[in-house]
């Protein structure tokens, strides 16, 4: 059964904004359901709607089967965690991650119980007497997930919880996060603006852009197969190349242009690329320069692993092939 259920929801604010504009989409049990757009895309507006915070101007949604449009926050079993986190700096870590369970009349024995089985699934369990200001980032944020998990809720709403983190923090965060959800199995919605972050933690992505749904799929679905020309350049680093032929885009992954060798293999074709630009990023070469005997000359890139040894020259022109076969076309209007 889907967990949450968002039917043609919309959410209009006042001024004419469409910051959600007719969205149908459901979870499935368990699942880590990414949202990733660009900013003001509506992924905040579409999650705070789910948790109750907001109402739809039109549409419904629904958690385990039953509309919950227009009941509070408290009636619908989600727990959201906020960019900030929104920890209570004068309380201790132990009061806040018991605070939701005080609010619900909970026993102080069994409070007790569900903070310290918390505070041990994410390692905090030796800050329960700190104050948020003497905790790092990542604790910070490891806090607000068990604020979260005590409430032992249908659904985890994550509003970018990595943004606040530095870099390096941030992949071990992730990391951490993914382990968290195979641990506790609870169905996630999880916003990012990151695609990185989105392909490693999503079961599925959804993609919006301007208050609309692009595409939803498992994330190499999503990256080898993107429904348009947004989602192929909005997914992946470098983006996707896009070249103008006739009436269509051609469509190819960086790393599926490479500098020729001695034999074309079956169905690939070669084109001269200008060569503008040598970057080196992450063990990779980026090499830029402009395509020519694909369709009208345009500007691309080829992302070869920098270990692969053929020699790229600014300023030259060189001999590439682009595997035919992973050729997407798009509609060029
Ligand atoms: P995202 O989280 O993807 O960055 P948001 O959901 O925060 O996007 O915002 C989507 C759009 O709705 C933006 O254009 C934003 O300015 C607008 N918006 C968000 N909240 C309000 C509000 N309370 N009043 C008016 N406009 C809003
Ligand atoms: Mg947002």
């Amino acid at each position: 059964m889907a967990i949450v259920e968002l039917k043609n929801l919309v959410k209009e604010f006042p001024g004419g904004v469409r910051a959600v504009d007719g969205i149908d989409l459901a979870t499935e049990e368990g699942e880590y359901l990414v949202l990733l757009g660009p900013s003001g895309c509506g992924k905040t507006t579409l999650l705070r709607m789910i948790a109750g915070l907001e109402e739809p101007t039109s549409g419904d949604v629904l958690i385990d089967g039953h509309v919950v449009t227009g009941l509070p926050p408290r009636a619908r079993q989600i727990a959201m965690v906020f960019q900030s986190y929104a920890l209570y700096p004068h309380k201790t870590v132990y009061a806040n991650i018991v605070f939701p369970l005080r609010a619900a009349k909970m026993p102080k024995d069994e409070r007790d119980r569900k903070a310290q089985w918390a505070a041990s699934l994410l390692g905090i369990a030796h800050l329960l007497g700190r104050k948020p200001r003497q905790l790092s980032g990542g604790e910070r944020q490891r806090v607000a997930l068990a604020r979260a998990l005590v409430r032992q809720p249908k659904v985890f709403l994550l509003d970018e919880p990595l943004s606040n983190l530095d870099a390096k923090l941030r992949a071990s965060a992730r990391d951490e996060l993914k382990r968290f959800q195979d641990e506790v199995d609870t169905t996630t919605v999880y916003v990012t603006h990151d695609q990185v972050e989105a392909m490693g933690l999503g079961d599925r992505i959804a993609v919006l852009s301007e208050g609309r749904l692009r595409q939803v799929g498992p994330p190499m679905q999503v990256y080898d197969d993107p429904a348009d020309t947004f989602v192929a350049t909005f997914i992946g680093s470098p983006p996707m190349n896009l070249v103008p032929r006739e009436d269509v885009l051609v469509g190819f992954r960086p790393e599926h242009l490479l500098p020729a060798g001695d034999r074309v293999p079956d169905g690939w074709v070669t084109v001269k690329l200008a060569v503008d630009r040598v970057e080196y990023l992450s063990g990779d070469r980026h090499v830029w320069g402009t395509a020519q005997g694909l369709g009208e000359p345009t500007r691309v890139v080829s992302r070869l692993p920098a270990i692969v040894d053929a020699p790229v020259t600014v300023g030259e022109e060189q001999r590439f092939v682009v595997a035919g076969p992973r050729f997407r076309f798009f509609s060029a209007s």
